[in-house]
C-alpha cells in the first residue's frame, strides 16, 4: 500500500517492499539502492525480444533470438569437455544447440522430429553457428504452441543472488507506487520539448514497454521515453563534472608570476623552435598558472605533437619561482624516458631532477625522499610512486600527468591535498584525441588546450595492410630497414588473454624472428619482465644496440625512439583504432620516411575492414577518433575511467549527440540557480559514484 503520509519516493526505504528482508536489502545496498526511487532508477540494461520467432537463417553471431525448430539429432560428444550436441533446423537453416550440463533424460526427449523452442545467443562454434545452453522448451507436436510474449522483457543489471525474477517483483511494486506518487521533476519544463513524456511515464515505459513496442526504438534511442531519461542523465553527469571542477578549483593555489626567463633559457638550448601551436598552448597554461585558483587543464595533442616540451616550459615557470614540480607517467618505461628528457633539458640550467620508481635501491630511494622533503630536488619524475604516503613534498605547486587515459577523475582529485598551500596546479596530457562533442561531456571538469600541429619536417607514415600469408615479405622489409641502420618494432597482440599467455606468444615470435634474421640484434619486452629488465632493454633499443624490438602492447604509450622507422603490428584486426593509432605513433618521429605494417589473418569482419582502411587512409588522430566513435560507440571509446567511473545507464554519447548541447546548457543554468536540484540529480543518477566530489 502506498503510504500517503510519506510524499517522496526518495524517502521511502526499499525495506517497505514485499520480499525485501535484511539479506536482499544488503544486496541492494551494494548496488546503492536504498529507496523506491533508487529502484526506479535502476533501469533495464537491455531487453530480450521474445515476441517473435527468428528464422534460423537470420541468426548471426552475437545475436540473441527465439527460434522454433525441429530436432535432427542429439549426440553426446567427448571433446575437451563432454557436451550434448543437438542439431535443429527450420525451413531457413540449421543451428546447433550445445549443453555442457545435462541430465540423461534430456537426450532421450530430443528424438528426431521433436519441435523445440530455444532462446539464446548465437556464436561461432565448432560446428558453425551454435547456441550454448539455450533456454529450451520442448513443444511436442500434439500440443498447441504456447503463445509468444506480447512485450519486450527488461533485463536488469544485478549482483550475485538477485535474480531477474526478484527485479521483476521489486520494480513491479515500485512502479505501482509511481502511479500515485510521481517522482520529482527537477528539470524545469521550459527546457523540455512538449513531445517528451513526464519523468514518471518515461520510467514506466522503460521498465515495462508497451505491447508491440519495437526493440529498435529503444536501441536507436528515438523513443521519447529514452530521450527524456537520457537527457536527464546527461545533465546529471555534466553536473557532477562541474562539481568536481569547482571543488578542485576553489582550492587556493600558488599564483606563479614570472617573466619566463627559465623557460626562455630552456628553449634557447634546443636545436629546434617550438611550433606555433606549442607556443599558443604554453601561453594558455602560463595564464592559468598565474591565477590564485588551481589550474585543471588538459592538453590534447596527437602523438608526436610535442606535448612534453609544453609541459617542460610550464615546469620551468614554477621552478623559477622556487616551487617543486612532479611529472607523473603511467608506466616505468615512460617515466624513464621523461626522466632522461627532463634531465637533459633542466640540469644544464642548474635544476635538480630526480626520479621515483620501484627499481631504485633502498638507499637511492631514501636519498631521493630526503631531497624531496628538504626541497633540494626541484623536479621529480615518476609513476604512481610519486604520490605514495612516504613522499613528503617541501613545496609542491605543479603536477603534470602524462597520457591521462590511464588515470581516473578520482585520482586526479586525490591530488588536491598534496600542494604546498592548497591544491597543486594540474596539467593533464593525452594523446588520445576525442571528438569535440564528446570532449564537451567527458572533460567538463577540465579546461582544454589543443596542439593541432606537428613539428615541421616529419614525413608522413606510410601504412600498409598485409595478410599473414605474406609475412615473409614483411620480414624482408624489416631486414632491409635495419641493415640500413634504422630500427623496427614488431608488436604482438593478444586481446583478452592473460599477460602470461601474451608474454609467451611474444617469446615465440621473437624466437622465430631471431631464426630468420640472424644478422639483427633482437630484443623482447613484455609485461612480465621486471621493471629494470624492461628499462635495460629500452635503453639498449634507444642506443641502437637492439635493432628490432619485439614487444607486447606495453610499448603502446609515449615511447620515443626517432630512429625506429618500421612498426609491424600482428593481428592488427583485433585492435581498436585508438590503440592502432597509438602504436603507429611510435614511428614517424624522425625525418626519415616511416612504415607501419598492419598484419592480419583473414577473413576480416566488416568493422575490422573499416578500421584497417581508416588506418591506411589517415594519420590524423582527430579524424581517427571520429571514425572510432562511429564504429565503437562512445562508452567504449571513453572507457569508464575517463568519465569518472560513470558508466551511463541509458544515455549513449554517440547516439544522443543531439542532446549534449541541451544537457550542457541545462546543467549550467541549474548550477547557477538551483543547488538543491543539482544535488538531487547527481544523487538520483550517480548515487555512490560521486563520492569523490564531496570527499
Ligand atoms: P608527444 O606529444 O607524443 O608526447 P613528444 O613530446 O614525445 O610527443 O615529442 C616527440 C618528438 O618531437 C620529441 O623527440 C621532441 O623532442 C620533438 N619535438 C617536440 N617539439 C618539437 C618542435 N617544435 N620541433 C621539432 N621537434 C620537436
Ligand atoms: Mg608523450
Amino acid at each position: 500500500m502506498p503510504d500517503t503520509t510519506i510524499s517522496r519516493l526518495s524517502d521511502q526505504s526499499v525495506n517497505t517492499l514485499k520480499g525485501v528482508g535484511p539479506a536482499v536489502a544488503d544486496k541492494l545496498a551494494k548496488l546503492k539502492i536504498r529507496s523506491l526511487q533508487d529502484v526506479l532508477f535502476h533501469l533495464p540494461i537491455r531487453y530480450e525480444d521474445r515476441t517473435r520467432i527468428t528464422p534460423i537463417g537470420h541468426m548471426r553471431p552475437g545475436f540473441s533470438g527465439l527460434i522454433e525448430a525441429s530436432v535432427h539429432d542429439a549426440q553426446v560428444q567427448f571433446g575437451k569437455r563432454r557436451s550434448l550436441r543437438v542439431r535443429v533446423s527450420d525451413p531457413s537453416g540449421l543451428i546447433t544447440l550445445r549443453f555442457y550440463h545435462f541430465g540423461a533424460n534430456l537426450r532421450a526427449q530430443l528424438l528426431p522430429g521433436t519441435t523445440i523452442r530455444a532462446w539464446g545467443e548465437a556464436r561461432r562454434g565448432a560446428s558453425g553457428l551454435e547456441i550454448y545452453h539455450p533456454e529450451m522448451k520442448i513443444i511436442s507436436s500434439s500440443d498447441v504452441a504456447p503463445p509468444l510474449d506480447d512485450r519486450l522483457s527488461p533485463i536488469y543489471g544485478t549482483t550475485d543472488g538477485l535474480h531477474q525474477a526478484t527485479w521483476k517483483k521489486l520494480t513491479d511494486q515500485a512502479l505501482r507506487h509511481l502511479q500515485s506518487q510521481a517522482v520529482d521533476e527537477l528539470i524545469p519544463s521550459d527546457y523540455l520539448s512538449s513531445e517528451l513524456p513526464s519523468l514518471s511515464s518515461a520510467l514506466m515505459m522503460i521498465h515495462r514497454p508497451e505491447p508491440g513496442m519495437p526493440l529498435s526504438s529503444f536501441v536507436d534511442g528515438t523513443h521519447p521515453a529514452v530521450q527524456r531519461l537520457a537527457l536527464e542523465e546527461l545533465v546529471a553527469h555534466h553536473l557532477s563534472l562541474i562539481n568536481l571542477r569547482q571543488t578542485y578549483r576553489e582550492r587556493a593555489s600558488i599564483p606563479i608570476l614570472t617573466d619566463g626567463a627559465l623557460a626562455a633559457s630552456l628553449l634557447a638550448q634546443l636545436p629546434f623552435k617550438p611550433t606555433e601551436a606549442q607556443t599558443r598552448v604554453s601561453g594558455e597554461i602560463a595564464n592559468d598558472l598565474a591565477r590564485p585558483e588551481a589550474m585543471l587543464r588538459l592538453v590534447q595533442g596527437d602523438v608526436g605533437s610535442g606535448k612534453t616540451l609544453v609541459a617542460a616550459c610550464a615546469a620551468a615557470h614554477v621552478i623559477e619561482r622556487g616551487y617543486q614540480v612532479v611529472i607523473m607517467a603511467p608506466t616505468e618505461i615512460l617515466a624513464e624516458q621523461h626522466y632522461q628528457s627532463f634531465r637533459e633539458w633542466f640540469e644544464p640550467l642548474g635544476v635538480q631532477v630526480s626520479w621515483l620508481v620501484s627499481k631504485l635501491s633502498a638507499k637511492q630511494k631514501r636519498d631521493t625522499l630526503a631531497g624531496i622533503e628538504t626541497g633540494a630536488i626541484q623536479l621529480i619524475v615518476g609513476t604512481h610512486a610519486v604520490f605514495q604516503n612516504d613522499v613528503n613534498y617541501s613545496n609542491l605547486a605543479f603536477v603534470v600527468i602524462d597520457e591521462q587515459h590511464r588515470f581516473g577523475v578520482d585520482q586526479r582529485l586525490a591530488l588536491r591535498n598534496k600542494g604546498v598551500n592548497g591544491a597543486p596546479h594540474q596539467l593533464v596530457m593525452t594523446a588520445t584525441p576525442i571528438p569535440r562533442t564528446l570532449a564537451m561531456t567527458a572533460y567538463a571538469d577540465l579546461d582544454v588546450s589543443v596542439i593541432d600541429e606537428l613539428p615541421p619536417g616529419r614525413t608522413p607514415i606510410q601504412t600498409v595492410v598485409i595478410s599473414n600469408s605474406r609475412r615473409d615479405d614483411v620480414v624482408e622489409r624489416v631486414r632491409a630497414n635495419c641493415l640500413q641502420g634504422r630500427q623496427a618494432y614488431w608488436v604482438c597482440t593478444l586481446i583478452d588473454e592473460s599477460e602470461a599467455v601474451e608474454a609467451e606468444a611474444a617469446e615465440e615470435i621473437a624466437q622465430s624472428l631471431t631464426a630468420v634474421l640472424p644478422e639483427l640484434s633482437i630484443g623482447l619486452v613484455h609485461g612480465r619482465l621486471k621493471a629494470d629488465e624492461k628499462a635495460d632493454i629500452m635503453q639498449r633499443f634507444n642506443q641502437n644496440e637492439i635493432h628490432l624490438l619485439v614487444a607486447t602492447t606495453v610499448i603502446e604509450v609515449g615511447v620515443n625512439v626517432p630512429n625506429a622507422t618500421v612498426m609491424v603490428i600482428e593481428n592488427a584486426e583485433r585492435l581498436g583504432l585508438a590503440q592502432l593509432h597509438q602504436l603507429r605513433g611510435r614511428v614517424g618521429r624522425g625525418s626519415d620516411e616511416s612504415y607501419c605494417v598492419l598484419l592480419y589473418s583473414p577473413p576480416l569482419s566488416n568493422t575490422a575492414k573499416s578500421r584497417l582502411s581508416t588506418m591506411r587512409e589517415t594519420t590524423d588522430g582527430f579524424l581517427i577518433a571520429e571514425r572510432d566513435l562511429e564504429l565503437r560507440g562512445a562508452g567504449e571509446l571513453l572507457g569508464t575511467r575517463q568519465t569518472g567511473d560513470a558508466a551511463f545507464k541509458i544515455a549513449r554519447l554517440d547516439r544522443d549527440q543531439l542532446l549534449l548541447a541541451t544537457a550542457k546548457y541545462v546543467a549550467e543554468s541549474l548550477y547557477q540557480d538551483n543547488k538543491p536540484a543539482v544535488r538531487e540529480l547527481i544523487h538520483r543518477w550517480l548515487a555512490g559514484k560521486e563520492k569523490f566530489a564531496n570527499a
